[in-house]
């Protein structure tokens, strides 16, 4: 079932899970690991990351060193079709411009329209770490609103080969990103809107929002997303605090503030328990108001630990 249809279905705010495929080598019983406390609370969809090619360097028996592509994580949509098959759960693939060109596109969303998955969530990509911009393969999309297209193309039968006829249409709902502190490349918050207008312009049926510790980022977001006639749902993504050390590492990899309550209650603690339960107790009384002000869903970026998520959902069921 699509995304769009869980949340008009819905009496009240839904709860949704994020998790990363495990490093190459790790089976699949990992996935099911942090994914089994989670299951009796009813996801309505489950979304899995995807995560293109890093570059590592290897040393040669000459001496020199290698250049090589290597995914640490593969396994994105086999494990939509494990987790759909073992649990009778929609899931949502991520889908990304980085590492892609349009017809090799065109295939993956062919595969997941035949597995019967309903929805995708599509997106640029960061550069690659060795990168100070994105840059998009040839033959790739530059931004998510160009993938966007295409996936909306094949939603109307379009496919690449002009030549196609009576293509069968995929029936994809498409989420998209959205980020209630800015888009770190953005120059401002007007003209992220405004890029994101595009997405929704381009067919983007709700938007997923970067995780954030102060509500009042979100709301005002929502507030502003509708001023600028931007009416699509848009659901919060919120990730516990669970080590001290995600402080520093959180705003410095996904460019979102803390705030200053919340870095004190942390600071107090003197070990990772301590400051797993500060995230938990933040996390519960985001969830709460993020119930009152009628947020469709919650989704929560598990990050493969699933016991914090599990104590605050079981806090609202
Ligand atoms: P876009 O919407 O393309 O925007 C990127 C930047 O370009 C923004 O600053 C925007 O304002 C600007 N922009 C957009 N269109 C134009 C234009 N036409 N001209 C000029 N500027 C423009 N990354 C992964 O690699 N794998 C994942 O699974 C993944 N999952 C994510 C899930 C969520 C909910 C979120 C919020 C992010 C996720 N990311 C993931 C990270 C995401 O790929 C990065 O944040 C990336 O830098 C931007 O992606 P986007 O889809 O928002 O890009």
């Amino acid at each position: 079932m699509k995304v769009t249809e869980h949340i008009k279905n819905a009496k009240k705010t839904l709860f949704s899970f994020e998790i990363l495929p495990p490093l190459k080598g790790t089976s699949i019983q990992s996935i099911y690991n942090s994914l089994d406390p989670l299951m009796e609370f009813k996801p309505s969809f489950v979304d899995v990351t995807y995560h293109r090619e890093e570059y590592v360097y290897k040393k040669r028996n000459d001496g020199l060193l290698e250049r090589r592509a290597v995914r640490k994580r593969p396994g994105t949509v086999g494990i939509c079709a494990a987790i759909m098959n073992k649990y009778q759960v929609d899931t949502v693939p991520h889908i990304i411009c980085g590492g892609f060109n349009k017809e090799e596109t065109e295939n993956a969303l062919i595969d997941l329209d035949f597995l019967g998955i309903d929805n995708v969530l599509v997106l640029r990509g960061d550069p690659i770490k060795s990168e100070t911009y994105f840059t998009a393969d040839e033959g790739g999309h530059k931004y998510a609103s160009e993938l966007l297209e295409q996936v909306n193309g094949m939603n109307n039968g379009i496919y690449l080969d002009e030549e196609l006829k009576s293509s069968a249409p995929t029936n994809f709902c498409i989420g998209v990103a959205g980020y209630p502190e800015k888009h770190f490349e953005a120059p401002n918050m007007r003209s992220d809107i405004h890029f994101l207008k595009k997405k929704v312009e381009a067919g983007a049926d709700y938007i997923v929002t970067q995780m954030f510790f102060d509500n009042q980022q979100y709301f005002d977001f929502v507030n502003l997303c509708r001023e600028n006639d931007i009416t699509i749902p848009i659901i919060p993504g919120l990730k516990p605090l669970s080590t001290a050390k995600q402080l520093s590492l959180l705003p410095q990899r996904f460019h979102l503030n803390v705030p200053n309550p919340l870095v004190d209650e942390v600071l107090k603690c003197k070990t990772n328990e301590a400051v797993r339960q500060v995230g938990v107790e933040w996390a519960t009384q985001q969830v709460k108001e993020l119930i009152e002000f009628g947020a469709p869903c919650i989704h929560f970026y598990t990050m493969g630990k699933s016991d914090n998520v599990q104590k605050i959902v079981s806090s609202f069921s």
